[in-house]
């Protein structure tokens, strides 16, 4: 098959200059392959859109951050379903990579790659926009409201270069000890779910969470519908609980738990509360998520 014209967005500083390395890699191979390939190491945002005419799939390269904003870049913010792209996952946080089956070890991987675009398998999952005073973004995982939002911003204050297991944790229990638990509001569909009190929200696309835990175990990224769970919490002690019984499956079944299942969810609160999507800073409440227009393409290996 030739005709091909892939752009390879990569960022440049994941896996340690592993994607900047991976990126030329798989542009020559693309190459010998008889296709246009073109590399792309800036911010998504920033490529010139001469590069991405008449691209015939794109590759990301990088964590869940890049690729929300590859995504957002080739399908002009939600507005066309973009030219499908496949998922190179790099770095540790990499949900979408795992969650699309895109389990992408290096030894392979150009190979792979290639039988991936000639295959051209796409599946299309919705995708979903966040709105808050400070920012309006595409996002296609998760969004997190309430201790998890704390511990994004905070990793974000301090994040400089690669995300490693230490700059996680430190600022993670650094929050979780000096952290007070807001009251929150949660409507879906236009209904209170959650009458103003202390609690975490999560509404997602996908069941898994950074940490390999079913935040969402009945979520489905093409239902057009976006789960949402709201844990009662007053203490850590009572997150604990809940991430325990998280650990067996079971915590959307503990009593006072809210799991329900929306087009439109909106987030109140009396004091700010942070919040992260897709394990970026998204501002602070109150926020708004809805589903937008398009569903976006992606590559998948085949099976
Ligand atoms: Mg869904």
């Amino acid at each position: 098959m030739s005709g091909q014209r892939v752009v390879i967005f990569a960022n440049p500083i994941a896996g340690r200059g592993k994607g900047r390395v991976l990126a030329e890699k798989l542009r020559d191979r693309f190459e010998r392959e008889g296709w246009e390939a073109v590399t792309a190491f800036e911010r998504p945002d920033e490529v010139n859109s001469t590069i991405l005419a008449g691209m015939t799939a794109a590759v990301a390269i990088g964590g869940d951050g890049t690729l929300r904003s590859v995504v957002e870049r080739v399908t002009d913010g939600g507005e066309n379903e973009g030219p499908g792209v496949l998922v190179v996952p790099m770095g540790t946080a990499n949900l979408m990579g795992r969650h699309l089956g895109v389990g992408l070890g290096v030894k392979g991987l150009e190979e792979r790659a290639v039988a991936a675009i000639s295959g051209r398998r796409v599946v299309k999952l919705d995708v979903w926009k966040i709105r808050s005073a400070q920012s309006e973004q595409m996002f296609l995982l998760m969004v997190g409201i309430g201790l998890d939002g704390e511990i994004v911003h905070a990793l974000d204050r301090v994040r400089k270069g690669p995300i490693g297991f230490a700059s996680y944790v430190i600022p993670a229990f650094g929050t979780l000890a000096g952290y007070r638990f807001h009251a929150i509001e949660v409507e879906v569909d236009g209904r209170v779910v959650w009458p103003m009190g202390p609690a975490v929200a999560f509404a997602g696309n996908v069941k898994e969470y950074g940490t390999g835990f079913p935040i969402l175990p009945l979520a489905r990224s093409d239902d057009e519908l976006l789960d949402v769970c709201v844990l009662p919490a007053k203490s850590a002690t009572d997150l604990i609980e809940h991430a325990v019984a998280m650990v067996a499956g079971e915590h959307h079944l503990r009593e006072g738990v809210v799991y329900v299942k929306g087009k439109g969810v909106r987030v109140r609160s009396k004091e700010r509360v942070a919040v992260q999507t897709d394990g970026d800073p998204a501002g602070w409440t109150p926020v708004e998520m809805e589903l937008m227009k398009t569903r976006v393409g992606f590559i998948v290996p085949p099976t």
